[in-house]
């Protein structure tokens, strides 16, 4: 009875998610040069115990999304842990550098039936890759996804779907005009192109397109040109804005429908909140990871609301400060009643305020 009534309590006010994001791992095999991940010191796999510990809530969700601030390859419970949401009917994606997507590899997600493997890339040069995305080689991935096509071609199999994520530099845009090309000779289905929202050194700060007003027609027209090239193949093509935009009042994240679980448990809005960034300086801390936000270096400061590994996702998301944190960026909160929050601080210094 005391069970049953738990469990009944839990899903009144059970979180209505698109997806949940999970950190399977914070190790990486490669080193991008714009990528804070290298920085972190300790570094793990999220353990399939712990990831055992979000089964009574996959529920409340659609898609489970297992991507962190590392590899997700490189997590030996991986395939375990695809074969678990499968196995509760969800849908299932990552995104992975390609460098370990062996033949071996491929066959067992194709056999899972994994639903998106998205596939990062900073070029469509190997020169330009590899300089970007230090540690991975262009010819490579291109060699393994051309695999991944045969294979699933011999297996009539229509999944995993490929995603090409393409980050925007400025230093790398002039390539992107060839990504269509890519995708279509791969077999991808869409492309999505991002922007370096987070900047982790003054080195970088040119890096971010929208840092570039000098060429910001130009990055403009020139998306504009690749999505009418997608549209023709046949190919979805998502980007984000090269301008930062006015000022929002919220975030432009998907906040109120999904939250992020680091390797260690910890559930936050978004990746950029993560603890993983700030490990060392421990939770909710005052101490924090540096990043640049409009010429000056701003604290990136970690947010966790609780913990799956002794908490219930239920009671995390209900907490009074996640609450408030969602009301403050839900799109339905009235500015008046907005104005009686203060703006969160992890929040203050980032740049989806500017829908970039
Ligand atoms: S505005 Fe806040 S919630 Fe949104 S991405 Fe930035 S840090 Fe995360």
């Amino acid at each position: 009875m005391f069970q049953w009534m738990t469990k009944f309590i839990d899903k009144v006010g059970s979180p209505d998610l698109d997806w949940i994001q999970v950190e399977v791992t914070s190790h990486c095999n490669a080193a991008c040069i714009y990528c804070p991940q290298p920085l972190l010191g300790e570094k793990q796999h999220m353990p399939l115990s712990l990831f055992k510990q979000l089964f009574p809530y996959l529920g409340y969700t659609c898609l489970v999304y297992l991507q962190g601030w590392g590899e997700p390859l490189l997590n030996r419970d991986l395939f375990a842990m695809i074969k678990m949401c499968k196995a509760k009917g969800k849908r299932v994606g990552f995104t992975t550098n390609g460098m370990l997507l062996d033949e071996e590899t491929v066959r067992r997600l194709v056999d899972l039936d994994l639903d998106i493997l998205s596939v990062s890339l900073a070029g469509t040069s190997r020169s330009t890759h590899n300089r970007i995305r230090k540690g991975t080689d262009l010819a490579k991935i291109i060699t393994n996804l051309d695999r991944l096509r045969q294979i699933k071609a011999q297996k009539r199999a229509l999944r995993p779907a490929l995603h090409l994520a393409y980050l925007m530099l400025s230093t790398n845009f002039h390539e992107l005009p060839e990504v269509t090309g890519l995708a279509k000779r791969l077999g991808a289905e869409q492309i999505v192109c991002s922007n370096l929202a987070l900047i982790p050194q003054e080195a970088l700060r040119q890096e971010a397109l929208f840092n570039r007003r000098d060429k910001q027609h130009h990055f403009i027209s020139v998306l504009e040109e690749i999505a009418g090239d997608a549209r023709r193949e046949n190919l979805l093509f998502n980007y984000s804005s090269p301008v930062l935009q006015e000022r929002s009042e919220r975030c432009s994240e998907n906040i109120c429908y999904s939250c992020v679980v680091s390797v260690k448990g910890e559930v936050s809005p978004c990746v950029f909140t993560s603890p993983t960034l700030s490990q060392t300086a421990g939770i909710n801390c005052d101490k924090a990871m540096n990043r640049i936000f409009q010429n000056r270096q701003a604290p990136l400061y970690p947010l966790s609301f609780g913990n799956i590994g002794t908490e219930n996702l239920t009671r995390i998301w209900n907490k009074k400060e996640y609450l408030q944190f969602k009301r403050f960026h839900d799109p339905e909160t009235k500015k008046g009643d907005m104005d009686t929050f203060p703006r969160p601080r992890s929040c203050v210094n980032c740049y989806k305020y500017f829908k970039v």
